[in-house]
């Protein structure tokens, strides 16, 4: 019998550009004894493959299941063609770029160096030995450099570097590794280091000095991570008192020396991503204390350029790398803009090859085997979230802190990069920057511009400047958080769900502080059913800075007084102790505060852990740590419980057992673990409660007390036991970063007017 011929066009969409993916298609093509072609345009790859019916299901099958490591594919669809009466050739062959109309295919993001790489960086016969920029279509920069798509190397910063033979070789070669790979080059051709050598980099780090480095996405600072004075001068220059700094090292058995990591942990350290993960510290890590001083969490990454690999063999020590920048401000990442930070290094590690989109590191931790964003940029953006029906175009200028934007269209939602604090001017043209160039390069002019309903947010009045007042759409800031959740998850936007939002400080529907929120949130509105009960924060977003604050109101709310035995007392001089208590029942100056992330404060401040930060979040870290060190016995039945009501979560009955325990000397780390245990409790109880109200069993949460992975596990584990599915993070944070995502779903899918 002879095997009938069809003809088929398929077409692919994803991140299937400057992934090595025209060359996979035509390895797997030819194996599989199809012809035909392959190509990209700016919109997708096309295939056309000949063969038999049964050969072509095959090709997309393994097409799906064998793509290379970088790639990401969104659809495929399939159309049968006429077959054609002549012969339709003998080969499978890949054809040129093609430039059209339509939503681009998307942009792939950086990657960290490759294996074959790195194999061919440290052999002395390869001719690509040592050479600091190595790459292949596996690896290497690719959001950062690309200007304009569809992604060829003229459309990316390498367009300056004209390719010597060898390597032009490689390039038009489907059968090598560098087929088409934009940003490759050698020591004859490619990008070179400018300032120091490898080496002379290496000597001055070792000697203590502070280093700014080139990398992917922009400038590091660096210095020795285990010399005391090196980070004390790196602190001193940035101005920066005690929020963490964090630390790169050379392989996975370096960073085994400066933390105790899971097996999920280390996959995520030697991803492609590459990112900073929070780990616990080893009691007895190398580091200097310095480097996150009073911090149990360290932030490490894993070497993730070929020069950083270079770097590490000249000089083995882990290095502290933050971002070049001074405090609150956007990451330097070309000659003007590190030139205005000359005083907060020594020298430079520099090279030649422009960034054209800066982009921080990206942080995450891991919560069992459940990804945890804590910051989104390298190695994941500008990853879209797909949107399940795409309804309207939106630009959503997300919140005030770790602030990113979000461009939503054709059922795409492009996540930007963290930008940062928008509490400064050159935060903000970042910002504007970034939204121009995101515009560009998808082509997206927005229906709705989406907004916290914070009347200060420097990007809600941002977009009331640069839009028309029809276009702007309000957003509560919990719906905001829980609508985020929904879209990750690819939710019904019609179908209401349980989100908790626990968070630190949102606008209220009611013009006070919300954080601590149980909504019924579809994407059209989200119905406050259950809150936090709201205390008095005394001087409003100044307490935010002193737990002490904080917990002496709550433990006025509860009637416990203040006796001198309890910690934040203790520390508060007499004087403060009695403006407080007139300002307290006068209520001058209070705002009604139904925040979570405050009541963690008072607890850390409660348990003498601590009275001030310096950075946010961390009383809640030390919190969560010391609880997670200190789980209780088995026969250990003493547990805290809120006071639930239909719509109010009253933690009197806790700060009473506090009270209590610390009076019977219980240790303070079973008292944080009771803590935790009771938040989590509370959410199960909620949302048994009002289980009635959703169909599917299903729940969010939210917001940037979810930053914290004990108190996501422990509700995971309850919310589980109770027969509900817990839906978590794992594509952008639960903090503020992600509010733009679910701004964008909310915004969506609004009704048309
Ligand atoms: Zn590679
Ligand atoms: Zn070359
Ligand atoms: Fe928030």
């Amino acid at each position: 019998m002879v095997a009938v011929v069809q003809r088929e066009q398929i077409e692919v969409t994803g991140v299937v550009q400057g992934v090595g993916f025209r060359p996979f298609v035509h390895t797997l093509a030819t194996e599989l004894g199809l012809t035909g072609h392959v190509g990209n345009d700016s919109t997708k790859v096309f295939i056309e493959a000949n063969g038999t019916g049964t050969d072509i299901d095959r090709f997309v099958y393994r097409l799906r299941n064998e793509a290379p490591p970088l790639a990401q594919i969104a659809t495929v669809s399939r159309t049968r063609l006429a077959t054609p009466q002549v012969p339709i050739g003998k080969e499978f062959t890949i054809v040129e770029s093609e430039v059209v109309e339509g939503a681009p295919t998307l942009v792939p993001p950086d990657s960290a160096i490759c294996d074959d790489c790195l194999g061919e960086l440290n052999d002395p016969k390869d001719r690509r030995y040592r050479h600091p920029f190595i790459t292949c279509t596996n690896c290497g920069p690719r959001f950062t450099i690309i200007e304009s798509m569809p992604y060829d190397r003229d459309n990316t910063t390498m367009v300056g570097f004209e390719m010597c033979d060898a390597c032009r070789c490689e390039y038009r070669d489907p059968k090598d590794r560098r087929y088409h790979a934009q940003p490759i080059g050698c020591h004859d051709c490619g990008p070179t280091l400018t300032q120091l050598t490898i080496d002379d980099a290496a000597a001055l780090l070792r000697s203590g000095a502070v280093i700014a480095i080139k990398g992917i996405g922009g400038y590091h600072l660096a210095c020795d991570a285990t010399n005391d004075a090196a980070v004390a001068s790196l602190r001193s220059r940035k101005h920066r008192a005690d929020k963490p700094f964090a630390v790169m090292v050379g392989d996975l058995e370096q960073a085994t020396r400066l933390a105790t990591i899971t097996p999920a942990e280390a996959d995520l350290l030697t991803s492609s991503q590459a990112p900073i993960v929070l780990l616990i510290a080893r009691d007895d890590t190398p580091l200097s204390p310095l480097v996150a001083p009073g911090n149990p969490l360290i932030g490490v990454m894993v070497a993730y350029t070929p020069m950083h690999h270079l770097l590490f063999g000249a000089c083995s020590v882990p290095l502290v790398m933050t971002s070049a920048n001074r405090s609150g401000e956007p990451l330097a990442y070309d000659a003007s803009t590190l030139a205005d930070l000359d005083d907060l290094f020594d020298a430079v590690l520099d090279h030649d090859r422009p960034i054209q989109t800066p982009c921080d590191d990206s942080v995450l931790r891991m919560v069992g085997s459940r990804l945890l964003p804590i910051r989104r940029a390298r190695g994941y953006a500008p990853i879209p979230v797909r949107l399940a029906e795409p309804a309207r175009s939106v630009l959503a200028v997300g919140g005030e802190l770790k602030n990113t934007f979000c461009l939503a269209a054709d059922g795409q939602a492009w996540i930007s990069p963290h930008v940062g604090d928008m509490e400064n001017l050159k935060t903000l043209d970042t910002f504007a920057a970034g939204v121009t160039r995101f515009r560009d390069m998808y082509d997206v002019s927005p229906d709705v511009v989406a907004v916290d309903a914070h009347p200060g947010y420097l990007s809600s009045s941002w977009a009331r400047n640069n839009h028309s007042r029809h276009q702007i759409r309000e957003v509560q800031h919990h719906h905001a958080h829980v609508a985020s959740i929904m879209a990750e998850h690819g939710c019904d936007p019609n179908e209401p769900i349980l989100g908790f939002a626990f968070d630190g400080t949102g606008y209220g529907d009611d013009g006070t502080i919300w954080g601590g929120e149980l909504l019924l949130a579809n994407a059209h509105r989200g119905e406050r059913l259950a809150h936090l009960l709201p205390m008095a924060l005394p001087g409003g977003d100044a307490a935010i800075n002193n737990p002490s604050r904080v917990a002496l109101s709550y433990l006025r709310q509860a009637n416990i007084e203040w006796r001198s035995n309890l910690a934040p007392v203790a520390v508060t001089p007499n004087v403060e102790l009695r403006l407080l208590a007139q300002q307290l029942e006068r209520d001058v100056a209070c705002t009604p505060c139904s925040s979570m992330g405050r009541l963690f404060d008072a607890v850390a401040s409660l348990l003498g852990l601590r009275h001030r930060v310096s950075y946010e979040a961390q009383a809640a870290i030390e919190l969560e740590i010391l609880a997670q060190r200190s789980p209780p016995a088995k026969q250990d039945s003493r547990r805290y419980r809120f006071g639930l009501d239909a719509s109010t979560i009253d933690p009197t009955p806790i700060l009473v057992d506090i009270v209590e325990d610390l009076a019977a000397d219980h240790p303070v780390g079973l008292i944080a673990w009771r803590f935790h245990d009771a938040v989590a409790d509370a959410v199960l109880c909620l949302t048994t409660r009002y289980a009635s109200r959703v169909t599917a069993p299903r729940v969010a949460l939210s917001g940037g007390v979810f930053q914290n992975a004990l108190l996501t596990q422990l509700c995971i584990d309850r919310l589980e036991a109770g027969g509900f599915d817990a839906l978590t993070h794992s594509i952008v944070p639960p903090n503020d970063g992600g509010l733009a995502l679910g701004q964008a779903f909310i915004a969506a899918h609004q009704e048309k007017n």
